[in-house]
């Protein structure tokens, strides 16, 4: 039996990220948070519409009042 380190080596194939443009900004009006070029969100982390499993129940109406 040979035991190969095959899992190695996958996921680094990507050498130059597709980027989606320099100087963008949240899409929500009022928020000036700089995107990285190499999100394809339109808005912020904070303002994106997907929600994010680990905080889930987190960001509910009475989190983001507290944290406004
Ligand atoms: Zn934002």
């Amino acid at each position: 039996m040979q035991a190969t380190m095959r899992a190695t080596g996958v996921g680094r194939a990507r050498r130059r990220p597709r980027s989606y443009g320099e100087d963008r900004v949240c899409a929500t009006d009022g928020c000036r948070v700089r995107l990285s070029r190499y999100n394809k969100a339109d808005h912020c982390f904070q303002h994106a519409p997907a929600s994010f499993p680990r905080l889930r129940g987190e960001f509910s109406d009475a989190w983001a009042s507290r944290h406004a």
